[in-house]
C-alpha cells in the first residue's frame, strides 16, 4: 500500500441552477488574457446535449478517438499509417468552431442602430478581418436550456429541428439538467502521459494536474489526449494551458473559485486518500460494467488506524490526513455512495464527483406523494424523468447499479425532509 492525498470536488447537481457564475468568475480569474478568449477552464452544460467542445463525448469525431484496447484507452486507428500521423502531426484536435469563435460585441451598436419594428432574425455570422466567414451554426452553451431525449443527446438536436407531429410524442420523455465540468484532476491522467515535453506534472503533495509554461513546446497531444476536452490551447503563447485547481487558494485554505461563488452552493472541496500501488491493477479491468466498483477500491478510509499509520510512513503530511478526515467527499463518494464519477469507462479516475440529478420527477413522486418506506422507492424510480439508463451512461459505464443506490437514498432524504414539513416540525437543517 502507498497512500497519497488528493485534492478533489463533489457537485450536487440537483442543486445546480444553471447560472453560469462558476464560469465566469473562473473565466475573470484565470483566463481573462489575449489567447484565452475561447476557452473556459470551468463550463456548464445542459444534458442531454452536445456540450463544450462540441459533442465531447463521442471521441470519435476527431480522426477516429478513442477505443479500449485489452482493458486500455488506445487510439482507434490502427496501422502503421496512423500511428506516424500521431507522431508527426497530431491529428485529433477538436477545431476552433468546436469550441467557438469568439468575437468583440462593439457597444456602440446599443446607441446607433436603427429604429426597427420587427426584432432581428438574421443568424449570426462570424467576422474575420471584416468579412463574413460563414453563419454561426454552433457556439458554446448554444443549446443552454434546451431539452432533449436520451436517444437524441449526442447528434446534433435541436429542439426547433423537430417536426411538430414528432415532438408532441418526444415531449414528454424530453428532460434536462446542468452538467459543470472542470480538469478532474484525475489519479491516472492521460494528459501527463502523453506529453511529449514532460511539462504536465501531477503535483506529488496534492494531485493537483499543472503544466510547467516554460517545458511546454505546444505540442498539443495533451488536448487529444484528455478524454474530457480539458486542456486548451493559448494562440498567444503558443502553450496549451489547463485549470489549475486555484491552486494559491487551496494552499491558503481557501476554496476554487468556482466553489467559492457557486450561487445553489453545489461544489464540495476535500481531500481523498488513496492507495497509488492498486491503480495499475484497474488496467486488468475489462469489464466496462465493473469499471466503477473498482475503482472504488482505490480510496482509503482517512479514519482507518492502519491507513493513517501507512500515510505518515509514505510522508503524507499530518494536516492533509486530517484534512482528509473532515472531508465531505470520502463520505458522499464511499460511505454513502451518492457520489460518482464522470465516465469511468474513461479509465483516468477523475476526481470530480456528481450526486446525480433526481429532479425533475415524474408525477409518481411528486411532494405530495412521496414513498414513505424504502421498497416503494424502487417501482417508483421507473417513473423517474431522467432515464437511469442515461444516468448510468454519463457516471457508471452503463452500471445501473450505482447509480440506482444513490438515487434511492435521495429519494429517501427527500422524504424525511418532506416529512418534517408535513408534520409541522420547522425544518432548519
Ligand atoms: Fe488531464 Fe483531462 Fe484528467 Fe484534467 S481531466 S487531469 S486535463 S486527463
Ligand atoms: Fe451551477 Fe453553481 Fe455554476 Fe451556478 S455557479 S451554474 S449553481 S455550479
Amino acid at each position: 500500500m502507498k497512500v497519497r492525498a488528493q485534492f478533489a470536488l463533489v457537485f450536487n447537481l440537483d442543486k445546480c441552477i444553471g447560472c453560469h457564475t462558476c464560469s465566469v468568475t473562473c473565466k475573470n480569474t484565470w483566463t481573462n488574457r489575449r489567447g484565452t478568449e475561447y476557452i473556459w477552464f470551468n463550463n456548464v452544460e445542459t444534458k442531454p446535449g452536445i456540450g463544450y467542445p462540441k459533442n465531447w463525448e463521442n471521441q470519435d469525431q476527431w480522426h477516429g478517438g478513442w477505443i479500449l484496447k485489452n482493458g486500455k484507452l488506445s487510439l482507434k486507428q490502427g496501422g502503421r499509417f496512423w500511428e506516424l500521423m500521431t507522431i508527426f502531426a497530431n491529428p485529433h484536435l477538436p477545431e476552433i468552431l468546436d469550441y467557438y469563435e469568439p468575437f468583440t460585441y462593439d457597444y456602440a451598436h446599443l446607441l446607433n442602430a436603427q429604429l426597427s419594428e420587427t426584432a432581428p432574425v438574421a443568424r449570426p455570422v462570424s467576422l474575420v478581418s471584416g468579412q463574413v466567414m460563414e453563419k454561426i451554426e454552433w457556439s458554446a452553451n448554444w443549446e443552454d436550456q434546451l431539452g432533449g431525449t436520451y436517444q437524441t443527446r449526442s447528434v446534433d438536436y435541436n429542439l426547433r429541428d423537430v417536426p411538430g407531429k414528432d415532438l408532441l410524442g418526444e415531449f414528454e420523455k424530453t428532460f434536462l439538467f446542468y452538467l459543470p465540468r472542470m480538469c478532474n484532476h484525475c489519479l491516472n491522467p492521460a494528459c501527463v502521459a502523453a506529453c511529449p515535453s514532460g511539462a504536465i506534472y501531477k503535483r506529488e503533495e496534492d494531485g493537483i494536474v499543472l503544466i510547467d509554461q516554460d517545458r511546454c513546446r505546444g505540442w498539443r497531444m495533451c488536448i487529444s489526449a484528455c478524454p474530457y476536452k480539458k486542456v486548451y490551447f493559448n494562440w498567444d503563447s503558443g502553450k496549451s494551458e489547463k485549470c489549475i485547481a486555484c491552486y494559491p487558494r487551496v494552499e491558503s485554505g481557501l476554496p476554487t473559485i468556482c466553489s467559492d461563488t457557486c450561487v445553489g452552493r453545489i461544489r464540495y472541496n476535500g481531500i481523498m486518500l488513496y492507495d497509488a500501488d492498486r491503480i495499475a491493477e484497474l488496467a486488468g479491468t475489462t469489464e466496462e460494467q465493473d469499471l466503477y466498483e473498482a475503482q472504488m477500491n482505490i480510496f482509503l478510509n482517512p479514519h482507518d488506524p492502519e491507513v493513517i499509520a501507512q500515510a505518515r510512513l509514505d510522508d503524507v503530511p499530518d494536516s492533509w490526513i486530517d484534512a482528509a478526515q473532515r472531508s465531505p467527499i470520502y463520505k458522499m463518494a464511499m460511505d454513502w455512495k451518492i457520489a460518482l464519477p464522470l465516465h469511468p469507462e474513461f479509465r483516468t479516475l477523475p476526481m470530480v464527483w456528481y450526486i446525480p440529478p433526481l429532479s425533475p420527477m415524474g408525477r409518481e413522486i411528486s411532494p405530495r406523494n412521496i414513498p414513505s418506506k424504502a421498497e416503494d422507492i424502487i417501482p417508483r424510480l421507473e417513473s423517474l424523468r431522467i432515464p437511469i439508463d442515461y444516468l448510468a451512461s454519463l457516471f457508471t459505464a452503463g452500471n445501473h447499479k450505482p447509480v440506482i443506490a444513490s438515487l434511492k437514498k435521495l429519494i429517501a432524504m427527500r422524504a424525511y425532509q418532506r416529512s418534517l414539513h408535513v408534520q409541522g416540525v420547522p425544518n432548519t437543517e
